[in-house]
């Protein structure tokens, strides 16, 4: 397997100690892959600025590269430029910026309506200093006028000065092919590593997938409903087919693997096992 792959894991903030204590065994385990990086989730809004500054600081304490995850919508200007300081001077040199969704219900107001306009302000403010990734959707993004508007406005976010990108998870391979030969077409020539998202449980992964537009294939829709109650028949099944699914990605061009780690190590290590990737 090659060893320049770009492989990253992704955390949420914890909320309390245990969640905490928690978080750093998954570390200490997905540590031993070499990951080039760990990032950490932010709520849109700021909710988890705090928590997600003390989990990206106390990576980045041990040795490793930490990403933190920044999002605009509802945010001013003038917030974003002291939560970049901020990161500026903790040394930190790696963001995701998105533009991020708001809770139903809270009204939005704020100095950036997508994500492109983040990017821009994130150059303005601070040249070259950080490493700026960015979203991508290969099944297409939920709210898309169009998958061709939807791809203009990646394209935009890469103009914007966008290194890389990272891709909302799908379980269909062909899409993110697709997708490559698209942007390819269209001189998006930034590294595009899927986000890879395990089965862990059927009810909260269809919870997530109707919001954020990933598509579960009707044939595994169907297997997984099969599983009922039997956690261990649905992780089983979850891991050959994510494993199956990370095979055809790495075999066919992705750079890397980015995995939704939702602060868990087991299924993970056992899926780069099962890949052959034991050093990143
Ligand atoms: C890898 C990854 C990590 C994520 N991490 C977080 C996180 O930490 N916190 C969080 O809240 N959410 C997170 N999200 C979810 C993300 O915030 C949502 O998917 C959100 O709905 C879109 O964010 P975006 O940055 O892709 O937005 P945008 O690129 O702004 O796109 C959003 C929509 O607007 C359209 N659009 C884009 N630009 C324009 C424009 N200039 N004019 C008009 N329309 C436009 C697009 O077609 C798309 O439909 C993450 C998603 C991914 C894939």
């Amino acid at each position: 397997m090659n060893n320049k792959l770009v492989i990253s894991f992704e955390f949420f903030p914890p909320k309390t100690a245990e969640g905490v204590a928690k978080l750093r065994e998954t570390r200490k385990q997905l540590a031993q892959l070499q990951p080039k990086f760990f990032s950490v989730t932010f709520g849109a809004g700021g909710s988890t600025r705090d928590r997600t500054k003390d989990t990206v600081l106390e990576i980045q304490a041990e040795g490793y590269e930490a990403a933190p995850h920044i999002s605009g919508i509802s945010s001013s200007k003038e917030a974003i430029r002291s939560l970049l300081a901020d990161y500026r001077a903790n040394n930190i040199r790696h963001l995701v910026a998105l533009r991020g969704d708001i809770p139903s219900g809270e009204v939005t107001a704020g100095d950036f309506r997508h994500a492109n306009e983040l990017v821009t302000f994130i150059r303005q403010e601070t040249g070259n200093w950080f490493e700026i990734e960015v979203a991508a959707y290969p099944e297409v993004h939920p709210e898309a006028k169009s998958a061709v508007s939807d791809l203009q406005y990646f394209k935009s976010k890469v103009d914007a000065g966008a290194n890389a990108a990272i891709t909302q998870y799908f379980y269909n391979a062909d899409a993110y092919f697709r997708f490559m030969d698209q942007c390819a077409a269209s001189g998006i020539n930034v590294p595009i590593v899927p986000g890879i998202m395990p089965i862990y449980n059927y009810i909260q992964l269809s919870r997530f997938s109707s919001v954020c537009g990933a598509e579960i294939p009707r044939w595994l829709r169907s297997r997984l409903q099969d599983c009922g109650d039997d956690l261990a028949s649905l992780r089983s099944l979850g891991m050959d087919v994510v494993t199956d699914l990370c095979e055809q990605l790495l075999s066919g061009g992705a750079p890397g693997l980015h995995f939704y780690t939702l602060n868990q190590a087991g299924i993970i290590s056992t899926i780069m096992q099962r890949l052959g990737i034991q050093h990143g």
